[in-house]
């Protein structure tokens, strides 16, 4: 499934997070190391970030191309950089189209969102306001449409209603990132400039710390909350 990767904290560049790690989302997107679902990101790439100076509204590149073939976004990442970030490889699910509108991150109400893993649509409220017919597309217009505020009680229900579903969510507003672990990994770097939590570790710097399944990880005014989802075994 793919990698994602939120950046809350000071002003980083998109390459300082995705292309400069030594097992960063570029890596990632062709030798991932804790990878359970598929075996490469191949399938396109995202970035989404919110500019201070600006609307508040996020911004976004994406692209259906691998990252590691985009060697514009590799000379313009350099100098793109914001306080908060959304960035994704994606490793389409069978029978998901492969086109830009399905690679994350979506955009939904100054949110933006992640979704690594998979979940059967027919269990989702939202597909006339999604982006793509892609699942991932469906469930982050279906979060945004319950409310960000209610992204546990949309992971639970939307858990128990498809089992099988794996609902590992990031979404940021600028201010505030959330994460989901449910089906899938996540670890977390708290820095002195903020906080990162990505799908594996961009490097082997010992501070990161895995996230234990089924939980929601909230981070803002520079705290971080890991709290059991309710419905967890
Ligand atoms: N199901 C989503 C897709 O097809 C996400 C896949 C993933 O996490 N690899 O894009």
């Amino acid at each position: 499934m793919c990698r994602h990767l939120g950046w809350l904290g000071s002003p980083r560049s998109l390459a300082e997070l995705m292309l400069d790690p030594p097992y960063g989302l570029l890596v990632q997107s062709y030798a991932p190391r804790r990878q359970q679902h598929g075996l490469l990101n191949a399938d396109g790439w995202g970035a989404g970030f919110f500019d201070v100076s600006g609307s508040g509204e996020p911004r976004r590149w994406r692209s259906a191309s691998p990252l590691w073939s985009d060697t514009s976004f590799a000379s313009v990442a350099p100098v793109l950089s914001s306080h908060c970030v959304v960035a994704a490889v994606r490793s389409a699910t069978v029978g998901m189209p492969i086109e830009a509108s399905a690679t994350a991150p979506f955009a939904g109400g100054n949110w933006l969102l992640s979704h690594n893993g998979v979940v059967n649509r027919a269990v989702l409220s939202s597909h006339a306001k999604a982006e793509s017919v892609c699942d991932s597309a469906i469930l982050a217009a279906t979060i945004v449409e319950h409310g960000v505020d209610s992204l546990a009680e949309v992971i639970v229900e939307t858990a128990a209603a498809d089992p099988q579903a794996r609902l590992n969510i990031l979404a940021a507003n600028g201010s505030r990132l959330l994460a989901t672990t449910w089906g899938d990994t996540l670890s977390m770097l708290h820095g002195a400039d903020g906080v990162v939590l990505a799908s594996e570790p961009y490097d082997d710097d010992p501070r990161w710390i895995d996230i234990p399944d089924r939980h929601l990880v909230d981070v803002h005014d520079g705290e971080v909350s890991v709290t059991a989802l309710e419905g967890s075994r």
